[in-house]
């Protein structure tokens, strides 16, 4: 019943020239036994370790690869728009390239979606986090600092380790916005979604591309690209601030006029100064991360640039113009 049935699965791979072959053998294996039909999408995204000629190699020798190199390091949410930009399965998914990420677990995925009309997406979540105290401590406040400026409730704890029907993979690609937030989106575009407890693995080779200070970026960014609450924040802060204001103002008149205390003022003047000029730069500072990021959507700038492609002969795709 399955046999005609095509899984893209889109990899974004940066820096990742040792996980190229040992992630295909592993991903090939797995999906051979089934009766899918099934194509890896590998992007490059600008690495400097000589993945893009692994992945020339890759695909002169093995089939059902597609590569493309991006001109530079346009990061795994441009990665993730360009693989469902080339994608033709009728289930599409998004798996790291460093097998963290079982492929079992990605057939698993894919079998309970075909088994379960109803659903239109599975994402996997860690079942266990094995990061230290401090980054668990961190992503949890994250994503319930996120559920509670969403519209839509963020899976918790998910990652982009998901399978998903054409038709969300649609919807997505109608939302061509610049600063992309995947975990939002996917929340965000609505369908049914199972999750799927997984393990993450060992990373096989290579680092991390994720510092603390990067996910502190993406964290921040994530929630401007979602909501605006951040923006009547700055309201509700100023009204609370005005109605303390007055009531200290009604205690202070209080205090000199009946009861004649001398009221210094020095010191609550410089602390109130610095207080409200904080608060003050602190929400320009927000609303000039709207505004710099309406500025950047308007130019219409493309999310990513491709710069090469390579794919396996048995890879029927559109051709497009390469930079030499
Ligand atoms: N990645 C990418 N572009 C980037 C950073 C990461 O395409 O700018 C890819 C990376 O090659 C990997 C996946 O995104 O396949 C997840 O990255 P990583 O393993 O560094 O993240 P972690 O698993 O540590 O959260
Ligand atoms: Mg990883």
């Amino acid at each position: 019943m399955n046999s005609q049935i095509k899984v893209s699965f889109i990899v974004p791979a940066y820096n990742e020239v040792d996980n190229v072959f040992p992630f295909y053998e592993a991903f090939s294996k797995t999906f051979a036994d089934s009766n899918l039909l099934w194509e890896l999408i590998f992007i490059d995204d600008g690495s400097s370790d000589g993945t893009r000629g692994k992945l020339r190699e890759l695909t002169i020798n093995k089939p059902n690869v597609l590569a493309i190199s991006f001109s530079r390091n346009f990061g795994k949410e441009a990665a993730i728009w360009a693989g469902l930009n080339n994608a033709t399965g009728d289930i599409i998914g998004i798996i790291d390239a460093d097998l963290q990420q079982d492929p079992q677990d990605a057939l698993n995925m894919v079998d309970a979606l075909l088994d379960n009309d109803d659903c239109d997406m599975v994402a996997a979540f860690q079942a266990h986090r094995h990061e230290g105290r401090l980054l668990s401590f961190l992503k949890r406040s994250f994503y319930s600092l996120m559920d509670s400026m969403m519209e839509t409730p963020v899976l918790k704890d998910a990652s982009d380790f998901r399978v998903f029907r054409r038709c969300v993979a649609d919807t997505i690609l109608s939302m061509p916005e610049f600063h992309r937030f995947s975990k939002g989106i996917f929340s965000w575009v609505g369908f049914n979604t199972m999750p799927y407890a997984y393990e993450p693995l060992e990373r096989q080779h290579g680092v991390s591309k994720w510092s603390l200070f990067k996910l502190l970026q993406y964290a921040f960014s994530g929630i401007i690209s979602f909501s605006t609450k951040p923006l009547r924040a700055a309201s509700w802060l100023g009204i609370s601030l005005s109605i303390l204001s007055f009531i200290y103002f009604l205690v202070v008149m209080v205090q000199k006029t009946m009861f004649s205390i001398p009221i210094p003022g020095y010191a609550t003047l410089i602390c109130l100064i610095l207080l409200i000029g904080g608060v003050q730069l602190l929400f320009l500072g927000i609303a000039g991360e709207y505004i710099g990021r309406t500025y950047i959507q308007v130019k219409s700038r493309p999310i990513y640039i491709e710069s090469k492609r390579f794919q396996s002969q048995n890879i029927e795709h559109k051709h497009y113009q390469e930079c030499e």
